[in-house]
């Protein structure tokens, strides 16, 4: 695996991380064989999981061309970013708008490192990536390339997609409603909440999986999913599985069991 800009010391390979689990099921290369080994054993406890984790991305590119295309957002903040798979929150939206601001968040230093090679804009627009952690919102909104980059005089959509379930109660909530605090009325929430509802032995398992592997995992039911939302308006459809949200054909036939995902957009009033 080639880690570009020399980050390599910082970036621990003996236990397998998120990020690189996420890549390695996805199909992607960078990973390494702890990431590998670990992918291997959760789809053995799910088969589902690939499917399952592709739906969470195509959903993730489902809202971020909606607030794009039909609620005109210039400015994106992407918490969880993972590594770079094309195409990434700048592509899609830059695509409807070149303009476009993307400022990307993550805490592995893995995903610094190919970031800053990779997620390079159209020249009109601008991203940026910021190595922070969801748990010190300041980080984030103090940090000069969201200064830079975000005017909050402008609707922002907030990107929180696929993390939540690393994210542990009870100051997850109140992590959310930090994020949002500064946004302007107008701004969306986009959000993807990890459940056991729809397959509970085998989402049950893999999150064992994950807690095993010194992965803490936290799934949520529909109210508590819901709950994510207070105090902002949910577009429609409403909360649903990521796959039945504003579904194209890609989604047809897909199997409700297979997916272990709520997902939601949300305007703050
Ligand atoms: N949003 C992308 C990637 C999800 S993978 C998508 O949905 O396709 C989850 C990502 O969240 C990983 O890259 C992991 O490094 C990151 N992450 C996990 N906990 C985090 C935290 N506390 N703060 C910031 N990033 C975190």
């Amino acid at each position: 695996m080639n880690t570009p800009h020399g980050h390599e010391s910082r970036i621990v390979t003996t236990r397998a991380h998120s990020a690189r689990v996420y890549d390695y099921i996805l199909g992607g290369k960078d990973n390494y064989p702890v990431d590998a080994e670990a992918g291997d054993a959760m789809c053995r406890h799910w088969p589902a999981l690939p499917v399952h984790m592709l739906e969470n991305r195509r959903f993730m590119h489902r809202a971020a061309r909606y607030l794009a295309e039909e609620r005109g957002i210039r400015q994106f903040l992407d918490i969880g970013t993972g590594l770079p798979t094309s195409p990434n929150i700048h592509e899609v939206v830059q695509a409807v708008a070149p303009e476009s601001h993307v400022v990307y968040v993550d805490n592995d230093p893995i995903v610094l490192a190919h970031a800053r090679a990779l997620l390079h804009g159209t020249p009109e627009g601008a991203t940026a990536y910021i190595e922070a952690d969801m748990h010190d919102p300041d980080a984030i909104l103090g940090s000069r390339d969201f200064r830079e980059l975000i005017d909050l005089d402008r609707p922002v959509g907030l990107m929180v997609i696929g993390i939540m379930h690393f994210i542990m109660p009870p100051a997850d909530r109140q992590l959310v409603q930090r994020l949002l605090a500064p946004l302007p009325s107008g701004s969306y929430l986009a959000m993807t909440i990890g459940t056991a509802d729809f397959a509970p032995e085998e989402v049950n398992r893999v999150a064992e999986e994950y807690r095993r592997q010194d992965m803490p995992m936290a799934l949520r039911d529909l109210p508590t999913a819901t709950s994510f939302f207070d105090g902002l308006e949910i577009q429609e459809p409403g909360v649903t599985q990521v796959h039945l949200w504003r579904p194209g054909p890609e989604q047809e036939g897909i199997d409700g069991r297979d997916i272990a995902m709520y997902g939601a957009v949300a305007m703050k009033p």
